[in-house]
């Protein structure tokens, strides 16, 4: 199946630096930037550059190497923010919404990193 990528999102724009960001840590594949609503005291996005919509289209069609650089970024995020609950820190929860059932709003893939108080229920149930 093929899918189809908004060039015009939001998060789009950001890399092509047409709007501001706050960013966190940019490698070669990847960025990761303050989410502008947080819902936690930490609260940062890490996308990788690339033009994937969802986790499992860039699973599925990311380079090994996009693959790789997305991955360490989420551990040097979490090392930067101080949430890694094995080197000091109190934990985090990692999310990534998928798709219409997923409630997803930007259509360009990203992992929301979520720290700094007890994050509560993992599913809400929906409205
Ligand atoms: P999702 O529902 O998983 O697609 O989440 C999209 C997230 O992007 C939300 O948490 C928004 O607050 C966040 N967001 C939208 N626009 C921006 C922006 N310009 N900068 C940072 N975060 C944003």
């Amino acid at each position: 199946m093929a899918y189809t990528y908004d060039t015009q999102n939001i998060f789009a724009r950001i890399l092509r630096g047409e709007i501001p960001n706050k960013t966190v840590l940019e490698t070669a594949h990847t960025l990761a930037f303050h989410d502008i609503g947080p819902q936690a005291p930490v609260h940062v996005l890490v996308i990788p550059k690339g033009p994937y919509v969802t986790y499992d289209h860039f699973a599925r069609d990311a380079s090994d190497a996009e693959i790789v650089d997305f991955n360490r970024a989420v551990a040097q995020v979490c090392a930067m923010t101080g949430v890694q609950p094995g080197e000091g820190g109190q934990g985090f929860r990692a999310i990534t919404n998928a798709g219409a059932h997923g409630v997803q709003e930007v259509p360009h893939f990203h992992l929301h990193i979520l720290g700094g108080r007890v994050m509560g229920r993992m599913v809400a149930q929906a409205d």
